[in-house]
């Protein structure tokens, strides 16, 4: 070969990272190579399959779309060729002197935040094109882009520091064929058997004929449009990782067909990880779009709902128009249409989950329960449907165990028309909240939530099944209509001098609005009641801070506190204001910050240090005199 226009171009200084790892690994699984090249060769005749749909002139237009492997044991190289799009020098220098495709930069994020050059990452992110540095003294890459303008180029490197590009005077075909010169210890891999079971473990799924030495290898193809009879667990599940690029095993899938009102088939998987809970970031939408087998879309947007993004796989229509442009497919009714009936089929399969298998829905909510919860604030149109998917803890569930909604109506008093709930930072701290008390006095069931999403969702969803969520902090709420409480224990203080007390307290604690006796305490002195039934103190908390305020009224001013006239406390301030009034102003304010505690309105307790400071020094002198 002649090399007029030799160029030598140094690699970027990420891809020197990547090549260092890579050259240097003790990484046993050296075959992955075969994986990410093939699945290179892969993507580029996709790729070219959809440019026929939209160009004119493509060079070779009646190429046949093949990938051809060879070896040559006595030179110990072997090709992978494929007639896909190709590469112009640009994208030569582009896509294999850079970092900016999705594996390898993945794996350095991986690297850099284990800290370590831990090995099985490589096999984990594949490390794309640069794999084959782990096997290869050399490689050459020839390419010629399906411009018809382009040229015939070589790219050449030893994975170290730098590569060469040089124009190739003999005609190349369309496509691109990668040559490796094997280091002597990897001399197996020209060995046809070895490559054939490599490539079928591997590259089962790819959607165009594969040879290797002249001769075809069976592979899987569209499993999509199969029949469920035919596909086993294990081809399920090898598909799934070789479609999404996934590391782990999915969850469950679902596998459907359908004529009308659209033609569909689909294949939609949820993982078992959650890769935003694992922080990197929010997930893109995966499920792609074919028409018969061609790839329209690897990320369609509007394809599925944003809250369903996790989901994995691949839906084929061949009602859509085989030349549609991405742009116009966004927002095109067909995909709209499609996307109901894939929300509504998978809504459907997490129904049944639920219903049939508990233990593998709580599996599944653990990890994907955030996403359903988010469809709740933002879809309308499956809200019903999300909300019987929705599961928390109550008070009548163990730790770490929930209960659906249905469940919790189920057991409501026949009076009871309000589904409860109370919003705190953990079980503990809730269970021990003086709002609690009347409910578990009463045996009424209050749901438990601890997410700020949480106090959306309720918001957003108002009611189930035409029963109103309240906070169990609300104001307004008759627990008395649904279910007697036992008689509290003592005596309470009768009711004008409840009265005085009250009015004592409000003119003392002028930054209320409300003082009452309250019918809900056992064994707390007071706690702070919400007007608002829906608006918890958090939410308020939260809105204040996003600046929403506008039209809530001022939170000192909406204060309501609630005080129980049996407690010991509050009976003896009936009497200690009339003859201490230092001291029971003190008690009195302690009593209110206090309060607001349980209710998560303090933010800065130094007043009520120190206040309890003064109460302690008042009473020690009393009691030591
Ligand atoms: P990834 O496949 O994740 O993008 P790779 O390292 O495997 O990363 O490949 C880098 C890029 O090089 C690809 O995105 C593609 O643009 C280009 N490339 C690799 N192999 C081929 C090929 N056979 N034909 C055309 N382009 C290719
Ligand atoms: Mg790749």
């Amino acid at each position: 070969m002649t090399n007029s226009k030799s160029e030598k171009y140094e690699f970027q200084a990420e891809v020197k990272q990547v090549l260092d790892i890579v050259v240097h690994s003790l990484y046993t699984d050296k075959e992955i190579f075969i994986r990410e090249l093939i699945s290179n060769a892969s993507d580029a005749t996709e790729k070219l399959r959809h440019t026929q749909l939209t160009e004119k002139s493509i060079l070779q237009e009646d190429l046949a779309l093949s990938i051809k492997v060879h070896s040559d044991s006595e030179k110990n190289v072997i090709s992978i060729q494929d007639h896909g799009i190709g590469m112009t020098r640009e994208e030569l220098v582009e896509n294999l002197g850079t970092i900016a495709h999705s594996g390898s930069k993945a794996f350095l994020k991986a690297i850099q935040e284990s800290g370590e050059k831990n090995e099985n990452l490589i096999g984990q992110f594949g490390v794309g094109f640069y794999s084959v540095f782990m096997v290869a003294d050399s490689v050459d890459v020839y390419t010629r882009s399906w411009k018809t303008e382009g040229e015939a180029l070589c790219w050449s490197s030893d994975g170290s520091g730098s590569y060469e590009i040089k124009e190739v005077e003999e005609a190349l075909d369309r496509g691109t064929k990668i040559v490796i010169h094997l280091k002597d210890s990897y001399k197996e891999f020209t060995e046809k058997t070895r490559l054939e079971t490599v490539i079928n473990n591997y590259s089962a799924f790819i959607q165009f004929p594969i040879q290797v030495n002249d001769e075809e290898l069976k592979t899987m193809g569209a499993l999509w449009l199969k029949n469920k009879k035919d596909i086993s667990d294990e081809e399920y599940k090898e598909f799934y990782k070789f479609q999404s690029k996934a590391f782990d095993d999915p969850q469950f899938w679902l596998h459907f067909n359908a004529d009308a009102p659209l033609e569909i088939n689909a294949l939609l998987f949820t993982p078992t990880e959650n890769m935003e809970g694992f922080g990197f970031g929010r997930m893109e939408p995966g499920v792609s779009l074919y028409c018969k087998k061609v790839l329209i879309d690897e990320e369609p947007k509007n394809l599925i709902p944003e809250w369903l993004r996790f989901l994995r796989g691949v839906v084929d229509s061949s009602d859509l128009p085989l030349n549609i442009s991405r742009e116009s497919m966004q927002d095109s009714t067909l995909v709209q249409k499609l996307n109901k009936v894939l929300t509504k089929r998978y809504l459907k399969q997490l129904e049944e989950k639920a219903n049939k298998e508990p233990e593998a829905y709580d599996a599944f909510w653990k990890r994907f329960g955030i996403f359903l919860k988010e469809g709740v604030t933002s879809d309308f149109t499956h809200r019903e449907q999300l909300l019987n998917l929705l599961r928390f803890e109550s008070t009548y569930t163990k730790e770490g165990e929930t209960t659906s909604l249905s469940d919790y109506l189920s057991r409501a008093h026949d009076n009871q028309k309000e589904i409860y709930f109370l919003f705190g930072a953990n079980r503990n701290a809730i269970e021990k909240s003086p709002y609690l008390e009347a409910f578990s006095t009463r045996k009424i069931e209050v749901l438990l939530t601890y997410e700020p999403i949480d106090e959306f969702v309720i918001n957003h969803a108002r009611s189930f099944k035409e029963n109103n969520f309240v906070s169990a902090d609300s104001a307004e709420i008759d627990l008395e209509s649904i279910s007697k409480a036992d008689e509290p224990e003592g005596e309470a203080l009768d009711p004008e001098s409840e009265k005085a007390l009250c009015e004592y307290l409000k003119e003392t604690l002028s930054d209320i609005k409300e003082v009452s006796t309250s019918t809900r305490l056992i064994n707390s002195p007071a706690m702070i009641v919400n007007s608002d039934k829906m608006m918890t103190a958090q939410m308020k908390k939260m809105m204040k801070a996003m600046q929403k305020t506008d039209g809530l009224a001022d939170e000192a001013s909406s204060i309501q506190l609630e005080v129980n006239s049996k407690h010991p406390l509050i009976k003896n301030l009936a009497n200690l204001y009339k003859s201490d009034s230092e001291l029971s102003e003190l008690i009195a304010r302690q009593i209110l910050d206090t309060a607001k505690i349980s209710a998560g309105l303090i933010e800065d307790p130094s007043s009520l240090v120190e206040r309890n400071y003064k109460i302690m020094e008042k009473l020690s002198t009393k009691a030591s005199n």
